[in-house]
């Protein structure tokens, strides 16, 4: 039986005081399950408050939104992934669609990214997804599949069996257009074969993203090949949450 996991994509959004409040009403509705696995990706600036605000809940686990490829150095403004592992970091996202087309964040910079973070003890969530005008002209499997191999181009032998990977149509995140439970089965299944492909002997988890929320939660974590859920705008308010990690 797979455990879906549900992650919470806080872009910038709730700094320490508005990530505890956040933390306090959503521990008061939500109580642990062990039939699903919630994590947070708060801004590294608040990622100590939140965790400090859901302290004694071991079942909720916390992320960081990226890292430098760079272990230490002069990159002011960065945060490095030894840093987001002493500050309580067990994952981060890597190749979000906003760091590759809003930040210019290249392949070969996910694929350092992805090395760095195993390298320090966390796990990457490679995130990959084709714009709406590589979907129209019938691209979409070559962009994630470009994505995938160059993101894992530089893991050590067994790294990628411990890899999470998001399938994130850019054109679904925060549009309020989601794919279908068919469009995304149809991409997780070469993302999946992929995988094998390149020697995972595990059932890497791949999660959707892309404009979820409460009314198409259930259907899409239902889809064929879909493992969980990575969620932006409806994970912000403790009660649409709820609703979403309550789904399936
Ligand atoms: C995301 O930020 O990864 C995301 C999927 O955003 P939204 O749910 O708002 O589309």
């Amino acid at each position: 039986m797979r455990t879906p996991i549900f992650a919470a994509n806080w872009k910038m959004n709730h700094g320490p005081s508005e990530a505890r409040a956040f933390m306090q009403r959503f521990l008061a509705e939500y109580a642990a399950r062990d039939d699903r696995t919630v994590v947070f990706f708060p801004p590294a600036l608040a990622l100590a408050a939140a965790r400090e605000a859901a302290a004694g809940r071991a079942d909720i686990q916390w992320g960081v939104q990226n890292i430098a490829a760079e272990e230490k150095g002069a990159f002011t403004g960065e945060n490095s992934a030894p840093m987001a592992r002493d500050a309580g970091a067990a994952a981060v996202l890597v190749g979000h669609s906003e760091r590759r087309h809003v930040f210019g964040e290249t392949d070969e910079q996910t694929a350092g990214k992805c090395a760095v973070a195993f390298a320090h003890g966390l796990i990457p969530v490679l995130c990959v997804g084709e714009k709406l005008d590589e979907r129209e002209h019938g691209h979409t499997e070559a962009v994630v599949l470009r994505q995938l191999r160059a993101g894992v181009s530089r893991l050590a032998p067994g790294d990628l069996d411990r890899l999470v990977l998001a399938y994130e149509p850019v054109w679904a995140i925060g549009t309020g257009r989601n794919a279908t439970p068919d469009d995304a089965a149809a991409v997780h299944r070469v993302l999946r074969a992929e995988l094998q492909a390149l020697g995972a002997t595990v059932r890497v988890p791949i999660l959707y993203g892309g404009s979820v929320n409460a009314g198409n939660a259930a259907a899409l974590l239902a889809a064929e090949g879909v493992d969980g859920l990575l969620v932006g705008g409806a994970s912000l308010a403790p009660e649409s949450w709820h609703a979403v990690v309550s789904a399936g």
